[in-house]
């Protein structure tokens, strides 16, 4: 046929990359995800970032707004940042994908006065295991005496702005952090210095609290996955949907819910997926997919909006009978053109890896 509506044969697209934030307790990665999703809500064009469940969406134009001349979205093909809503390495360690971290990408929130605590060699150590590139956030480089702040500006505004007494101070605080790196065989340097990001951890000085030094974080993070990740974002983006449990959650009106992040292809509803659970795997036909309600003025009971179709990558509420006995971190696959038996055998196959990882780490 000459019309190309058949949409089962596939068609080539890049998805968003996905971004996890570590580091150890109190060092800021609640406030960095707050501060990034508060930064594109008011400097993107309405309704330009979307929330998404268990995830936020930042597109490349919102990106590019927040960076003011450090991204040009010509540059760029990839169609922006997937940040997880949960930070912290066990919620990294639990989300897998087909043979490797859900994250393609993450971020090492370290507070630049308290330097390497134990959940920062901790999440380092996962990041080595799983080979996922990473980006060092200096955080809480407000706290520096006498710092003087330039609110939401590139990290090379405020180093201007300071004395220096200052800027030595902080320079003092980054060295030892990339020595303390490199005492756990990161190399490590000032982003601007690195030129090879695949063997050399950038640095980014920042604020979660000011936004200082976020639009440097945003274009490193676009730039790392422009360059060193696009084939692997290359995906089939009408293909059978592939995505890992974040939650099991009841929801009044739904029953058992699985919180989802599709890392490949399409969901719809209808389709029928099987999911990992406890020592087995369920067959189960999607009733309903559901994303936050974009809000509006109108006050309304209802939390979640349905939506037919959805393609990666995203986060969804999927609601479907028997869901009961699923579990985070399993996997999700959507059944559409290979056998209901081969699927089967692929979420096992990966339920059972999961079981492995989780037995070591005791
Ligand atoms: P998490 O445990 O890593 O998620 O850390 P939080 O985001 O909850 O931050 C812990 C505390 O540090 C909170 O009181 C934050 O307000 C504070 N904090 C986070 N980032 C910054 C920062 O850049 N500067 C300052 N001064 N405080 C910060």
């Amino acid at each position: 046929t000459d019309t190309n509506t058949d949409t089962s044969s596939g068609s080539g697209g890049l998805r968003t990359p996905i971004v996890a934030v570590l580091g150890h307790v109190d060092h800021g990665k609640t406030s960095l995800l707050d501060t990034i999703r508060g930064s594109a809500v008011t400097q993107g064009e309405s309704g330009a970032i979307t929330q998404h469940i268990g995830a936020t969406a930042v597109p490349l134009d919102v990106i590019s707004d927040i960076a003011g001349g450090l991204v040009d979205p010509d540059d760029f093909d990839l169609p922006g940042l997937l940040f997880i809503d949960t930070p912290g390495h066990h919620s990294f360690s639990t989300l897998r994908s087909r043979g490797g971290a859900l994250a393609d990408i993450a971020i090492l929130v370290i507070d630049v006065k308290d330097g390497f605590q134990p959940q920062t060699i901790e999440a380092l150590d996962i990041l080595k295991r799983t080979q996922t590139p990473f980006v060092v956030a200096a955080n809480k480089i407000d706290t520096i005496p006498g710092w003087n702040t330039q609110e939401d500006g590139p990290i090379q505004a405020s180093l201007d702005a300071q004395s220096d007494r200052t800027r030595e101070r902080l320079d003092e605080r980054l060295y030892s952090l990339i020595g303390e790196l490199s005492d756990n065989d990161i190399s490590s340097d000032m982003y601007w210095q690195v030129r090879d990001f695949q063997h050399n951890a950038g640095l980014v000085p920042l604020s979660a609290l000011t936004g200082e030094g976020i639009p440097d974080l945003l274009t490193v993070l676009m730039g790392l996955s422009q360059r060193y990740m696009k084939e692997e974002m290359e995906i089939d983006t009408t293909g059978p949907g592939s995505g890992t449990v974040l939650e099991v959650t009841e929801e009044r009106g739904f029953g058992t819910t699985l919180d989802v992040v599709l890392y490949d292809g399409t969901i719809r509803t209808d389709d029928t997926i099987v999911v990992g659970a406890t020592n087995r795997t369920i067959e189960t036909d999607v009733r309903a997919l559901l994303q936050p309600r974009v809000l509006s003025e109108i006050r309304t009971e209802k939390q979640f909006e349905r939506t037919d179709e959805l393609s990666a990558a995203a986060g969804v509420k999927i609601a479907a009978p028997d869901l009961d006995d699923a579990i985070a971190g399993a996997p999700v696959r959507v059944v559409r053109d290979q056998t209901l038996d081969s699927v089967t055998d692929e979420v096992e196959a990966e339920l059972a890896e999961i079981a492995v990882e989780t037995d070591e780490n005791g």
